[in-house]
């Protein structure tokens, strides 16, 4: 039976996770003190001509959670939940996150309040605009490096990039990253996070001595994660039993036609009633009898409330923070593999690092030199994780957080305090 589940705040799961993890490291209070809440939070009002006339003023946010190591780098979520507090949530993934993948960023987030999927690409247009303009004081490549997340994609990037190079007067790549191939976007950027999923899914398969192929997978979300990281496994020869997104989730006991389902999602924009499967409920696809578990939405997916039910054996976390600490602690009582949020899903920063980095030399590389660069940057990440994990016998959650907040700590501590 569905239970009803109270909402947990990301920002309250974000600083419970610091809070354990430098309890695990031993940090000095002073450290605590430099780096677990943001340097600087930006709110602002954003109004725009609707289409029929009307102004609607929109709620917009950028947060730089940390820049001691770099620019602070994140994604720019738009989506009808989005509130200051999830913004400095994700904006504190991800300063934990490239310092795990160990890229020379710090973190950010930014998102509007809105919801996308009933507004017209003008009025995407006009919005995306008028909020760059508002946080540019804020932006730049050597300052703050926006990036897609969820309901944004290369057209939102290109429009930031576009609204940022008027006020400088020539173009500026550099200010974003996950922006079109012609201008001056990376190859492999779009599935870049769906491939380090993978990358990260086949190295806990071989930690944990299973065959990915013939492996049974479900995965919740069907987005950009979601779809390229069950793409990447049915490739494997994994079988994606389950797929939800926000309309529906459907089930095909001997396997889901992958390449068919992104199609159709494609075309209609949904992946129910997809033929030659049939539908079940959102609880039974995190209940599923099955290997692998991708939680690929949004927050707060697997609560104290659910987290009993699952029975993967492994879960990789392609969204950002979807399990709550309640529920890590029943996952870890049952025997559960997390790949955390910050090292499972960082194929896509790691991709965006090395997008501006061909930016700022104006030279670019090929796609299978991206593939092998990521693929060396996620295992790398994987087994520095995994070694804190196995030495220190911590759950996989806290050994990466140890050594995020570890590197940026270091990175505090001796840089100094200013004046
Ligand atoms: N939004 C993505 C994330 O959460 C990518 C961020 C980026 O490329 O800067 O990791």
């Amino acid at each position: 039976m569905p239970t009803t589940i109270v909402q947990a705040n990301a920002y309250d799961v974000a600083m419970e996770n610091f809070d354990t993890a430098a309890d695990a490291i031993g940090l000095d209070s002073n450290s605590r003190e430099m780096i677990k809440r943001p340097e600087r939070m930006l709110t602002v009002g954003v109004p725009v001509r609707m289409d029929d006339g009307h102004i609607h003023r929109f709620e917009g946010f950028r947060v730089q959670h940390n820049s001691a190591r770099g620019p602070a780098k994140g994604g720019i979520r738009f989506h009808p939940q989005v509130t200051l507090d999830e913004v400095k949530a994700l904006a504190t993934w991800m300063t934990w996150k490239c310092a795990v993948v160990n890229i020379p960023f710090g973190g950010a987030k930014g998102g509007i309040t809105c919801d996308p999927k009933h507004m017209s690409q003008g009025e995407l247009e006009r919005m995306t605009r008028r909020y760059t303009s508002a946080i540019l004081p804020l932006i730049g490549p050597e300052q703050d490096i926006p990036a897609p997340d969820v309901y944004t994609n290369s057209q939102t990037m290109a429009w930031i990039m576009d609204t940022y190079s008027m006020t400088k007067g020539y173009a500026v790549p550099g200010v974003v990253t996950g922006k079109p191939i012609s201008l001056g976007g990376s190859l492999g950027r779009n599935e870049a996070t769906g491939r380090g999923v993978f990358y990260t899914i086949e190295s806990a398969c071989e930690h944990l001595h299973m065959q990915l192929k013939g492996a049974t997978v479900a995965v919740q979300g069907f987005g950009n994660a979601g779809s390229i990281s069950a793409q990447l496994l049915h490739q494997a020869g994994a079988k994606i039993v389950a797929v939800s997104d926000s309309t529906g989730c459907v089930y095909n006991r001997d396997g889901l036609n992958i390449p068919e389902l992104i199609h159709m999602k494609a075309l209609c924009g949904h992946v129910d009633g997809f033929p030659e499967s049939e539908p079940i409920l959102p609880h039974e696809l995190l209940a599923m009898a099955c290997d692998i578990l991708v939680p690929a939405a949004l927050e707060n997916t697997i609560v104290a409330e659910n987290a009993g039910t699952v029975r993967a054996r492994i879960i990789a976390e392609a969204a950002n923070g979807p399990v709550t600490p309640a529920a890590d602690r029943i996952l870890e009582s049952k025997g559960a593999f997390v790949i955390p949020d910050i090292l499972c899903n960082a194929g896509g920063v790691t991709v965006s690092y090395f997008e501006w980095v061909q930016d700022e030399q104006h030279l670019f590389w090929e796609v299978q030199d991206i593939y092998n660069r990521l693929e060396r940057v996620m295992k790398t990440a994987f087994s520095d994780v995994l070694k804190i994990h196995v030495e220190r016998k911590v759950p996989m959650r806290i050994a990466a957080n140890m050594l995020g907040i570890g590197r940026v700590a270091e990175a505090v501590q001796i840089r100094g305090i200013y004046p």
